[in-house]
């Protein structure tokens, strides 16, 4: 992998506490899902010195609040131009150790990146307010202070997004932050980590500890009084544990959840460009992002012709290694992330549907699959409930807007959402109506810096992206002036 790198010393396999990179006493092996082979043995902090690195950043904190807003924006700016340059090689670390494809995962870092360029405008922009007095002689003055230490926790799925994501506005703000990184994936995160350190990001303001012990690390980060904030992506499942592990000390937290996104095709949809969005949003980093589509719904008038088409232009892409020219379906994560996606198709083709393209581990072996179309999906598949996080496309036949959207919204998620239509009166009904944070109207693609991202129900708390992202790493400070 290194010989591949033309900056090498962006593989780091030790953490970064207090602006020093540190080998722990222990390792962890990393392996590419595409071939199986260990890339590199990463530091594996324990508990205690998880704590070590939230100290740094609580004595580093103190500091970097009072930094001006444009002398962070400085160093930020600095961040996303180092990011930028290194694109290429981040993005190799990235598919070695994820196997996403090469093309997706160089996306990958413009949109990670794309935060850190964001916020690093909005760190000038963090305005209070004056609000006019209850009395002749009282005067209303809201500060905007930054909350303090952040504790992040990140899945593997985006390994470099859901970190600047999160650590973007929480810098800008003036908090400091110690991420842990998916132990599938910490290598993105080092390497931003080598990044923030060229970029002049002070000793202890970012820090990066991989661990194995994840629910440990989650205990430390929800127990220990210094961390002010948790930030969490991921399932929903472990979503609950730090919620509840954080209600002891009302710490406040945000998570990014799973969903189980509904992709409806109506009778007036252009179909090429719902089958072009279709595959976009469901079949993106294989399927396995929190916003690709779980269940599709295609009217009864266009079912067939839908089915046909999605099927004719998944039939001839390519399942590979991602970091081989051409590849369109990269390894699914692991071998795990394989048996859900059998499971998910035997219930389905036990229930009566039917496999219209692959339903088969690829001949590739590993964790390749085929990417998956069955027709006849129904409310009591699994699928219905669950997200399946794979190359598996199930398609829902229905009849008219009302039960599509009774359909769509029957789920303890609340993340993304899309549909095709063209009627404007439709558009705006189906728009309102859907109980989601996130609506795609005639489009699979809806990630991007400028609009908070995040989910209603289950899917979530809280907002990243946009104006809106800076207001969870903030507290609003209400002072009263007798004058
Ligand atoms: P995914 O299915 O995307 O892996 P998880 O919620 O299992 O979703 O994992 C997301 C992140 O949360 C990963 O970094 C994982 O290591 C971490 N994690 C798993 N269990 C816990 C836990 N009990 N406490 C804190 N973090 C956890």
């Amino acid at each position: 992998l290194k010989s591949r790198l033309s900056d090498p010393a962006l593989l780091e396999t030790r953490a970064y506490v207090n602006g020093q990179f540190i080998a722990g006493d222990a390792t962890f092996a990393v392996t590419n899902p595409a071939r199986g082979d260990v890339i590199a043995e990463v530091t594996d902090l324990n508990r205690a010195q998880v704590a070590e690195a939230i100290a740094a950043a609580k004595t580093a904190q103190k500091d970097w609040a009072q930094w001006t807003g444009k002398e962070r924006a400085a160093v930020l700016r600095k961040w996303f131009d180092l990011m930028m340059a290194h694109q290429e090689d981040l993005a190799v670390i990235l598919t070695a150790e994820m196997g996403k494809p090469l093309a997706e995962a160089r996306g990958e870092i413009a949109y990670g990146a794309s935060f850190v360029e964001f916020f690093a405008e909005e760190a000038k922009r963090i305005y209070g307010e004056t609000i006019p007095g209850h009395a002749r002689d009282k005067r209303i003055m809201v500060m905007k202070q930054p909350i303090g230490v952040v504790g992040s926790i990140t899945p593997w799925n985006f390994p470099n997004a859901m970190i600047t994501r999160k650590a973007a506005p929480a810098l800008a703000a003036g908090c400091s932050f110690v991420a842990r990184p998916a132990d599938l994936t910490p290598l993105s995160a080092t390497a931003l980590a080598v990044l923030a350190d060229r970029a002049g990001i002070p000793a202890g303001v970012f820090n990066v500890v991989p661990s194995t012990d994840a629910s440990e690390i989650g205990k430390e980060m929800c127990e220990n009084p210094d961390v002010r904030k948790v930030t969490f992506t991921g399932s929903t499942a472990v979503g609950r544990i730090l919620l509840s592990q954080s209600a002891a000390q009302v710490k406040k937290v945000s998570l990014e959840l799973g969903g189980n996104a509904p992709f409806i095709v109506f009778d007036d949809a252009d179909l090429d460009e719902a089958v072009e969005g279709a595959i976009m949003c469901k079949f993106r980093n294989n399927g396995q992002t929190c916003v690709c589509a779980n269940r599709i719904y295609v009217q009864a008038g266009v079912y067939d012709a839908f089915a046909a088409k999605l099927k004719a232009r998944i039939e001839g892409m390519k399942v590979g290694d991602g970091l081989e020219e051409g590849t369109i379906f990269g390894p699914m994560i692991n071998a795990s992330a394989v048996t859900k996606v059998e499971a998910h198709i035997a219930d389905a083709t036990a229930k009566g549907a039917e496999i219209i393209l692959g339903g088969n581990p690829s001949e590739l072996g590993g964790t390749f699959f085929e990417p998956t179309i069955v027709t006849g999906a129904t409310p009591d598949m699994v699928f219905s409930q669950e997200e399946t996080f794979g190359p598996f496309a199930p398609l829902f036949k229905f009849e008219d807007e009302d039960e599509v959207i009774a359909m769509a919204n029957d789920t303890i998620f609340g993340l993304a959402s899309y549909f095709y239509a063209k009627d404007l009166s439709r558009v705006y009904k189906v728009a309102e109506a859907l109980e989601y944070g996130i609506v795609g109207v005639n489009t699979g693609i809806i990630s991007t810096e400028l609009a908070p991202f995040g989910g209603v129900k289950q899917s979530g708390l809280g907002r990243e992206g946009s104006h809106h992202g800076m207001e969870d790493f903030l507290e609003l400070k209400y002072v009263c002036l007798s004058v």
